[in-house]
């Protein structure tokens, strides 16, 4: 359909034909009439009207654009060929025409660098033509292409060597949305960012390039196996993201938290989470405010935020919304985390997605639900009733399996930030060691096809026993051991459980689709040779389970025996994102993603110099952080209160009282004061020492940093918190964990 001079209430016909508007005698009703009330009950119908309406969906094309032009896009989408310039304006008149009644103003492309962020640069659609008046533009070549001046962007070495242009390229497959809110409303264009020659400087640029390499060679798969029909393969994610939320008054008085997004000092509140009373407790009615906003905002932009709860720790919480795309989802989950932020501002509440803003308590990630769908709507892996028989369920769960042991190391680094070294294997995560968790059912059922004995040597008629008839035949979810694997099978799909809450999941779900693709193309590669594929897919799965069940492990992930175990099977246990790193670069991983096209070497090596100035700066801003609230802040204070208890003393002593108890804190005080002092010194020189390293190029600084100043900021933290323990209320400079985290003003 397409639109009439009805539809913009008080244009003239100029409007339509050249896109000519008079803002001033625009009438603002019809946009009122669009947007959804903020506030009051919702009557019902409204829901469906509220989700995606600020998204240029499919059918929202369909309606707008001539049969011939929808056609045409869709086809461009399948396979990924550009539209012709005429098509591509009449698409991007439409959109405008779409956005404009929504109130918009400016367009973007909005891309996500390698900062972890997205970024947007706006323009108008405004152009002023004198008299009062006003064309509105939108051509189809600032819908498809945009060049940021990019300079200023991580690029890892890519941009000495490059022209220092970048480019944003119009990813069809993510519908364009609105962003409302103070600043007015915006369309964005989700867009790919890659350098002039073409080499990735973004994230979603692999990720695009994996979703193409794993539907190649599962649909190659398929077609072997007898599936002719299958012509496409979709990695599907679903990514449960946790957070906190404080008082913005708390954070405003902690400088750590505004500067590093984590609490550099701060001794162990009261109560913390032993008593298991937060997760999945009653919200509280400031916190369920701020969640029913955020779904709202959410399901505005079309993202489908389904899940919402308390967590573990005081204050934190989660949302997972329903699976999509591997590259939807990716894209909405940057606007879940970056809408979090926005919202909690409006109520007063700070939204912090480290992975560890606070000791002493559970810190916080993201699960990354992952797997696959044919486009004639198959999830390749759902076991079925019989998963003992079901050919594809098996031979694509062998694939994964090897994928897995193969590129351990590739998984690591794709779950790996500075923020969540604190978290991995300190038994509130899965550990460093990735491990797969299929549970006794189907580890059983692998053993058998490799000829062995299962783990739990579980045979198959206990199985049907225990299961067919009220349980279903898929692995529990509930029990214990799953939930501390790093890669757990989830019935139907994997959850890799380690990924940084802070990242962007585009590695997480790069790094899988493309170590699945390998170990697809490899089966594809033998089953090509046999005369009886599907005979031979059992043959091969039972054979890769057998090279590979070392990585299965159904037990306790957060126990020390497994640590024992792991290292006794060759398992590799990295324990920080510096060494993490190292993988990036490997030969084998260089090869394995030039030959599927979803990294060149000189991308990875790019990436490797980002990740490592990541940690360099990352370490380097709370190093310094700690120094300036120490010597400014912490110091101060307590030589402060030293001077009340001085004072205090000399006063009961005049009045001829008793003030053993008084002398007595000062002279501890005074002592920790002092080894405060020297630790001060010591983080000091530590930081200086470490930067003379960098002339031996960023391996030895990040090391230096890891190695050394770290080791000197936990020192200096210790003695703070010793005194804060020590230190009266009134005096100490920093709102307390105990506050911060039961939000005690
Ligand atoms: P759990 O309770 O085990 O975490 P849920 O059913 O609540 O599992 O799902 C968690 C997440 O997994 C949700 O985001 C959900 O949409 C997603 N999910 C479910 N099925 C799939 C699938 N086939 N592929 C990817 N993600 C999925
Ligand atoms: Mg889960």
């Amino acid at each position: 359909m397409r639109l009439s001079l009805s539809d913009f209430p008080g244009q003239d016909s100029d409007f339509l034909s050249k896109g000519i508007c008079d803002f001033d005698r625009m009438d603002r009703k019809k946009n009122k009439e669009i947007k959804i009330k903020k506030k009051g009950k919702r009557k019902e119908g409204d829901f469906s009207q509220l989700f995606a309406s600020h998204v240029f969906h499919e059918s929202e094309m369909k309606k707008r654009l001539p049969d011939r032009v929808f056609k045409q896009v869709q086809k461009a989408r399948e396979t990924g060929d550009a539209l012709e310039p005429a098509v591509a304006q009449v698409v991007a008149d439409a959109m405008k025409d779409w956005a404009l009644e929504h109130g918009a103003t400016h367009f973007t492309h909005w891309f996500q660098p390698m900062t972890g962020f997205t970024a947007e640069k706006h323009d108008s659609f405004v152009v002023p033509v004198g008299d009062g008046r006003a064309i509105t533009r939108f051509s189809y070549k600032e819908l498809i292409k945009g060049e940021p001046d990019a300079s200023s962007f991580p690029s890892g070495g890519l941009r000495a060597t490059f022209e220092a242009r970048g480019y944003t390229a119009w990813d069809m497959s993510s519908p364009a949305f609105l962003k409302e809110d103070e600043g007015g409303v915006t369309l964005c264009i989700p867009t790919a960012f890659c350098s002039y020659t073409g080499e990735a400087l973004d994230k979603k640029t692999p990720l695009l390039r994996s979703m193409d390499a794993i539907s190649r060679e599962a649909v190659r798969l398929l077609h072997i196996l007898g599936k002719k029909e299958v012509s496409k393969v979709i990695a599907t994610v679903g990514p449960e993201q946790e957070y906190f939320l404080i008082r913005e008054e708390h954070y405003q008085q902690r400088q750590d938290l505004v500067f590093t997004g984590r609490t550099l000092f701060g001794c162990r509140p009261p109560k913390g989470q032993e008593m298991e009373d937060h997760y999945f407790a009653s919200i509280k009615e400031p916190i369920a405010a701020f969640m029913r906003e955020l779904d709202e905002e959410l399901w505005k932009v079309g993202v489908s935020a389904r899940t919402r709860h308390n967590e573990v720790a005081p204050s934190q919480h989660e949302l997972a919304p329903m699976f999509n795309s591997a590259n939807i989802a990716c894209d909405h989950n940057q606007i879940v985390m970056e809408t979090m932020k926005k919202i909690a501002a409006r109520h007063g509440l700070v939204c912090l997605l480290h992975e560890k803003p606070f000791a002493y308590v559970n810190g916080s990630g993201k699960h990354n639900n992952w797997s696959l769908q044919t486009d004639t709507g198959e999830n390749l892996l759902e076991p079925g009733h019989t998963p003992e028989k079901n050919i594809t369920f098996l031979i694509f769960l062998a694939a994964v399996i090897r994928a897995v042991d193969e590129h351990a190391d590739l998984m690591r680094i794709a779950a790996a930030t500075p923020g969540n070294d604190h978290r991995l294997g300190a038994n509130e995560a899965p550990p460093a060691i990735i491990s797969i968790y299929l549970g006794d059912q189907l580890t059983s059922i692998m053993a058998e096809l490799a000829g062995e004995q299962g783990e739990k040597g579980l045979h198959r008629e206990d199985l049907l026993r225990i299961g067919t008839s009220s349980l279903s035949p898929l692995p529990l979810d509930s029990s214990d051991r799953n939930r501390t694997s790093p890669f757990a099978f989830t019935g139907n799909k994997f959850e890799f459980r380690m990924v940084p809450s802070t990242a962007s999941i585009a590695a997480a779900n790069f790094t899988l689709n493309t170590i699945v693709a390998d170990s697809l193309a490899r089966l594809c590669d033998e089953l090509e040779q046999s005369d009886d594929p599907l005979k031979e897919s059992m043959k091969l799965a039972g054979q890769i389970y057998k090279q590979h069940s070392r990585v299965v492990f159904n037990g306790n992930n957060y126990s020390s025996e497994w640590v024992q175990e792991a290292q006794r099977r060759g398992l590799p246990n990295i324990s920080n994102t510096v060494d993490a790193a190292e993988a990036i670069v490997s030969e084998k991983t260089v090869s394995m993603y030039e030959k599927h096209k979803v990294f060149s070497r000189t991308e990875l090596e790019s990436r490797y110099e980002i990740v490592l100035d990541g940690y360099i700066n990352t370490i380097r801003i709370e190093a310094r952080s700690m120094l300036d609230i120490a010597t400014r802040f912490i110091v101060p204070s307590v030589i402060e209160y030293r001077a009340f208890l001085a004072d205090t003393i000399r006063s009961l002593r005049e009045a001829g009282a008793d003030a053993t108890v008084e002398v007595a804190n000062l002279a501890e005080l005074s002592g920790h004061l002092l080894e405060f002092d020297v630790r001060l010194k010591r983080l000091q020189e530590s930081i200086h020492a470490a930067e003379k390293k960098e002339e031996n190029g960023s391996r030895a600084l990040a090391r230096a940093f890891r190695d050394e100043v770290f080791a000197a900021m936990n020192a200096l933290r210790e003695t703070a918190d010793t005194l804060e323990s020590q230190v009266a209320r009134e005096f100490w400079p920093l709102p307390s964990y105990g506050e911060i985290l039961y939000h005690i003003v």
